[in-house]
């Protein structure tokens, strides 16, 4: 059976731009409940953690770079079939490959400053929730 939780973050771009109110907004309109976020931002270290599953790819240093290039929002978001459900909210990586009514449709501006993050698989949505959340409260 498929878990409940998903995590996820507004990446910088979409922090610069000024869409945190509206992502925010597409996530509860929705169904998902936030259960933990925080406004933050990475160290090229964290971010190259976060991100090491990437390490070989090519696009690696920009990723990392890009990722830790401004202030995020991180949440841990609850709904029935999180994962797949959310990463159908999201859209594609590419936003010109992403559904219409997606955020990544709305809101990315290319593959790689492409708005928000959401956990590919209950086990990395449980890994990246600790990786940001560990020793904090979760409210559900
Ligand atoms: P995310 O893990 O951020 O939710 P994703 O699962 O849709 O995105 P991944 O394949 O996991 O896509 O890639 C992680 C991130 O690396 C992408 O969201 C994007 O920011 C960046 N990225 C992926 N492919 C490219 C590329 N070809 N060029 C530049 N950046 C890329
Ligand atoms: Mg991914």
């Amino acid at each position: 059976m498929s878990g409940n939780r998903t995590f996820t973050m507004i990446k910088p771009d979409a922090v610069r731009n000024g869409h945190i109110g509206a992502i925010l907004k597409m996530f509860n309109d929705a169904g998902f409940n936030i259960l933990a976020m925080k406004f933050t931002k990475l160290s090229a270290e964290k971010a190259g953690e976060f991100y090491a599953v990437h390490k070989e790819r090519p696009f690696y240093g920009e990723l990392v770079e890009f990722m830790s290039s401004g202030p995020i929002v991180a949440a841990i978001l609850e709904k029935d079939n999180a994962v797949e459900d959310f990463r159908k909210l999201i859209g594609a990586t590419n936003p010109a490959e992403a559904a219409d009514g997606t955020v990544r449709k709305l809101y990315a501006t290319s593959i790689g400053e492409n708005a928000v993050h959401g956990a590919d698989s209950d086990e990395n949505a449980m890994i990246e929730g600790s990786f940001h959340f560990a020793g904090t409260e979760i409210f559900g």
